[in-house]
């Protein structure tokens, strides 16, 4: 005999192989991906499975944005022929059905996280020690990888009458469309919702305490949307900083600097959001943060403690759900599958679903010429044909912005629909494609996007 065996398998070090707290796109992703390459996983999730992306932000403000377009459809039908009687929006109705669709998301995920073999546990968790993690039941558990994937949260300034806005986690939850909305914040949130709220009736004023809208655009189009946000009827208040809400009868006053004060039935907060660290026991795990008080971590989304990594928002790398998702796969790639995979933070393109919405993708004409001194700019400034027949005076704008070989470094488009004709412009940007390469592409006609292979 070879020696002595015994029936009895060794107990597991650890409770898990993976901890993941925070259930949003990021850590479910890694969940799911961790979960196929045989590790025991759990995740902790202390609202709703889904995430800020799912159950508060993109997916429902999308469905809002769609709801918004109906108001322009409806305007216009009469120059395409249709009559229709009298027209009403009815907020709750749309808002429900919203809600619900969240819910059956909700439900899609819990049942993927399920399927996968993840025990979803339905609590607020901190770490208490490098592999321990304390549940809010009581209970600790320990794991031998920690991820840690919780996300941002709505940034509050902090002037006095705070309390009495809200943020874009309530907007979906409103009783009724507030008829004055006080929009705070030039970002994506504040242009976003600023379409929405003005087509379903609202007066809507934004105000920002610089003088730009959306940093990270190309100028020219964040010039377009300021213009046609404008013929829409949305006021702009520029380097204005807030000094104090208070509640007024029948409303709501909000004094800022350089400004009147200004009455309105709801302040809505669209300045930033922040990485959710606080109160998750980081310390006592030794994990640091950097100077924004987001998790500082390495391109493989390593912290400073080499079994706990960190992906999404809570690393303020890019705040945006496709990049989460990436992360959260490299990281189960690298530390499940024996294979190494970095995510690629260049060349990311993104999309403002403002109305009408914008995007970009890689260098605008600025960056490229302090990057890359000369720079050759294509652009079509065009009226799309719906428009035009429906009286509209709304232009689109696409601009190509190569470097001197005619390699295309920048695709930049406002307009209709611009965001899914950006996807597939990202993938030739992405893919290091040059302007003849979209020349000797036969345009599709008639089309919007054709104007990309025919920019003079
Ligand atoms: P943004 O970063 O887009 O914009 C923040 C705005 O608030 C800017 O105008 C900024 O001004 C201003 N601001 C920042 N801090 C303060 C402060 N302390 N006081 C007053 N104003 C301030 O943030 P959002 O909140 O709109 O969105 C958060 C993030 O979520 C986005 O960056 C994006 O990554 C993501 N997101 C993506 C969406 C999409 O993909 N379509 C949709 C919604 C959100 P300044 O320019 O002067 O700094």
């Amino acid at each position: 005999m070879a020696g002595k065996t015994t029936s009895k398998a060794k107990p597991a070090a650890y409770d898990y192989d993976l901890f993941i707290i925070g259930a949003g796109s990021g850590g479910v992703r890694a969940a799911r991906v961790a979960a196929s390459f045989g590790a025991r996983v759990a995740i902790a999730e202390e609202y709703r499975v889904g995430g800020t992306c799912v159950i508060r932000g993109c997916v429902p403000k999308k469905m809002l944005v769609y709801g918004a377009h109906f108001a322009e459809d409806l305007e216009d039908c009469s120059h395409f022929g249709w009559s229709i009687g009298e027209k009403r929006f009815d907020w709750k109705v749309l808002r429900d059905n919203v809600l619900k669709d969240v819910d059956r998301l909700n439900a899609a995920y819990t049942d993927t996280l399920g399927n996968a073999g993840v025990k979803i546990v339905p609590e607020r968790a901190e770490l208490v020690g490098p592999h321990e993690v304390s549940l809010a039941s009581g209970a600790t558990v320990t794991a031998r990888n920690i991820l840690i994937a919780t996300g941002a949260r709505p940034h509050v300034p902090d002037c006095p009458g705070w309390e009495l806005g809200i943020t874009s986690n309530e907007a979906f939850h409103l009783d009724s469309i507030p008829p004055r909305v006080l929009i705070a914040g030039g970002g994506y949130i504040a242009n976003e919702f600023a379409g929405i709220f003005r087509k379903f009736g609202s007066k809507v004023t934004i105000m920002t305490r610089g003088d730009q809208m959306l940093r990270s655009y190309d100028e020219a189009l964040r010039e377009r949307l300021l213009h046609i946000s404008m013929l829409k009827g949305i006021a702009f208040r520029f380097h204005a900083e807030f000094e104090g809400i208070e509640k007024v009868k029948g409303g709501l006053r909000v004094a800022m600097t350089g400004h009147d004060p200004i009455e309105v039935d709801c302040v809505l907060f669209a300045t930033g959001r922040v990485p959710n660290t606080e109160g998750l026991g980081l310390e006592k795990a030794g994990v640091e943060l950097g100077e924004t008080g987001a998790i500082t971590v390495d391109r493989f989304s390593k912290t400073n403690v080499d079994h706990i990594h960190a992906v999404g928002d809570v690393t303020n790398r890019v705040q945006l759900t496709p990049v989460a998702i990436r992360e959260g796969q490299a990281y189960a790639e690298t530390v499940f599958g024996k294979k190494p995979s970095a995510v690629d933070h260049s060349c990311i393109p993104a999309a403002v679903f403002s109305h009408p919405p914008l995007c970009g993708v890689g260098l605008t004409e600025k960056q490229a010429r302090q990057k890359l001194g000369a720079v050759k700019v294509y652009q079509s400034d065009f009226r799309p044909m719906k428009n035009v027949l429906a009286g509209r005076e709304e232009r689109a704008l696409y601009k190509m912005v190569c470097d001197e070989s005619d390699r295309i470094v920048g695709i930049h488009m406002i307009g209709p629909e611009a965001p899914e004709i950006m996807q597939m412009a990202a993938v030739a940007v992405k893919a290091g494609l040059s302007k003849a390469d979209f020349d000797a592409t036969t345009a599709i006609h008639p089309t919007m996007a054709e104007e990309l292979v025919l920019l003079r």
